[in-house]
């Protein structure tokens, strides 16, 4: 993949589910190894973005390219929507493990199913991401035995055995206690420092502040705000925006 081209270039991207208009033409640009924090109220449209950056949602309206893979069409032939699938990871508030297989298995199906790697080589690939994620002594664990954090973790480094080179978060710290919320952030803050392409959603705003490159304010289906993590989080132009950061606090 040229690594002069943007990861992510959205233009003007609209998308709507019947008469309710959700994505109102969001425009931005998201470069090899930036790491975005995107935030807003509940109902502005921040899983819908994500969504369409994985093509789990079609946009209506405007361009969007994912790593050089052109989404705008209203259809995208089955190799590049199974190159999109490998290239593009996604983490949910959920985790969305599959509650009756194991770490491991969890971990090795889409490398066997996708990839084609063989059992043995996607069990020494998932080992080395459970490391990664201080959980090497799970492996045989079944999800309902870890803690959410565990399970978080879990979950990221199952995305990452496909060995992405975008990574979006969809309020990967929301469902957990508090005292779990350090460990999956830390995971998440290691993989950037490695240069990974990352979009956050997220309300942890001291993270989004230490972590995020550029942090986009969605409002309503609009960018109300964007630019620098600093800027815009330090200094808010909008009444709204300034409302919804002391809301948080
Ligand atoms: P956020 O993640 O910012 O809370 P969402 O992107 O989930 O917001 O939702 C934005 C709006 O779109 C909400 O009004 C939501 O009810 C609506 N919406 C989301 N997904 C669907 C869907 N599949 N069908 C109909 N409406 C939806
Ligand atoms: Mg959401």
């Amino acid at each position: 993949m040229n690594n002069t081209i943007p990861a992510i270039i959205f233009d003007n991207i609209e998308k709507n589910f019947g008469s309710l208009k959700v994505l109102k033409g969001i425009t931005g640009e998201i470069n090899r190894g930036e790491v975005v924090a995107v935030i807003g109220s509940s109902g502005c449209g921040k899983s819908t973005l994500l969504r369409c950056f994985n093509r789990l949602e079609t946009i209506d309206n405007g361009r969007l390219i994912i790593n050089g893979i052109n989404l705008s069409r209203p259809t995208v032939n089955y190799n590049q929507l199974r190159q999109l699938r490998t290239q593009v990871g996604m983490v949910f508030q959920q985790f969305n493990l599959f509650p009756h297989l194991s770490v491991l298995e969890n971990m090795t199906l889409a490398p066997r199913k996708v990839l084609g790697k063989t059992p043995k080589e996607s069990a020494q690939l998932a080992r080395l991401y459970l490391e990664k994620v201080g959980l090497h002594d799970k492996a045989s664990a079944y999800p309902e035995q870890l803690s959410g954090g565990q399970k978080q973790r879990v979950a990221i480094a199952r995305s990452l055995c496909m060995n992405p080179q975008i990574m979006l978060f969809d309020e990967p710290t929301s469902a957990l206690d508090p005292e779990l919320v350090g460990e999956v952030l830390q995971v998440m803050q290691q993989l950037a420092a490695e240069g990974m392409t990352m979009v956050i959603v997220t309300h942890e705003m001291q993270f989004a502040k230490e972590v995020a490159h550029q942090v986009i304010f969605l409002d309503k289906g609009i960018v109300a705000e964007k630019g620098s993590a600093y800027e815009v989080l330090t200094n808010p132009q909008s009444d709204r925006l300034r409302i919804f950061l002391s809301r948080l606090q």
